[in-house]
């Protein structure tokens, strides 16, 4: 019988967690013709969520719970989890019911069908804001543009992987991750469906723009070195402009005199200049600092228990 796991990071998720079990273990009843496991990565919650989900694995052993030392961040909670799952395949999944267990329904056909990436997209944005929907536009049509790889639009992490998928992704141990290019990344033979995206059942959002900030940031710096390029071109136009408008000036001098003028210009030429500045080092800064966090070669995460037992800190 083929195994199928789903992976399910968690931080505090207190409110949602048995509402989402309901819905999980209609789901694996009426599919019974696959094993199935829950794999839920607590990520150092600090509410009762723990305890909910050792509750529930008292009921139902398919239930396993991997339990981080800390908060490390959704995408170091699916790393951990992507090295725990047994699967033959994966479904990552939301805790809060944004993404409907029921889809899994619809993915796993095209996976016996040998896709080996099945992934949900959002049919529309509905509920969000002006604003999130704007900046989420432009934020992939500039990875788009920078990037080699296609990172797909309107695609969470809501997704059906292949085993071949979870081995590779487990290879990729960065620290600063942005896991959803990785899933482009890797390659592998894709397949879209199209879903509705509901609010959240309960509880409440750990998003807020400036997460959402670093992870655009995180999501351009690890797939594309462009920006440093783009400095570089910046620079040197302007450095060419510069050294046109100094002959000029020059030959200017020498045939007319110097009226002595252009106070205000000067002053923003400086000001510009120092702003291009600032932002070419900011943008090599970034570049330095993940260079500096990868070299320290630190484990990625470490795991307190898994399923209530310690865990070796040795393993990775
Ligand atoms: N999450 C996590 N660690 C965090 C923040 C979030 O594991 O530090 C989990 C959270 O429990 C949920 C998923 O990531 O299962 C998505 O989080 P959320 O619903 O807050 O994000 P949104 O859907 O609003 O983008
Ligand atoms: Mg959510």
């Amino acid at each position: 019988m083929k195994k199928i796991s789903i992976l399910i990071p968690a931080y505090n998720e207190e409110a949602v967690l048995t509402l989402l079990y309901d819905r999980v273990f209609i789901l694996m009843n009426k599919l019974s013709n696959y094993e199935w496991e829950v794999m839920f990565v607590n990520d150092g919650s600090k509410d009762n969520t723990l305890a909910i989900l050792y509750a529930l694995r008292n009921k139902d052993n398919r239930i396993n719970i991997v339990d981080l030392s800390r908060n490390y961040g959704k995408e170091i909670a699916m790393l951990a989890g992507f090295d725990y799952v047994s699967g033959d395949c994966v479904v990552i999944m939301d805790a809060d019911l944004q993404d409907p267990p029921e889809l899994i329904e619809q993915m796993i056909p095209y996976w016996e069908d040998g896709y080996d990436d099945v992934y949900a997209k959002r049919r529309s944005r509905e509920g969000e804001s002006f604003i999130k929907k704007k900046t989420s536009q432009w934020f992939y049509s500039i990875l788009k543009k920078t990037t080699k790889i296609n990172i797909q639009k309107n695609t969470g992490d809501f997704r059906l992987l292949d085993r071949s998928c979870i081995d590779a992704l487990c290879q990729i141990r960065e620290q600063s991750r942005y896991t959803k290019g990785m899933f482009s990344w890797i390659g592998f033979k894709k397949k879209e469906i199209i879903f509705d995206r509901s609010p959240r059942a309960a509880g409440k959002t750990k998003w807020n723009y400036f997460k959402l900030i670093s992870l655009a940031i995180e999501g351009i710096t690890s797939f594309t070195t462009k920006p440093l390029r783009i400095s570089t071109i910046i620079g040197s136009i302007i450095s060419l402009f510069a050294f046109i408008y100094m002959i000029y000036m020059l030959l200017r001098t020498i045939l007319y005199g110097n009226p002595v003028a252009g106070y205000p210009s000067l002053l923003v030429m400086i000001l510009f200049l120092g702003g291009v500045q600032l932002l070419s080092l900011g943008v090599l800064g970034e570049y330095i600092a993940r260079i500096f966090v990868e070299t320290k070669h630190r484990p990625t995460y470490f795991a307190r228990s898994f399923n209530g037992e310690k865990v070796n800190q040795n393993r990775h």
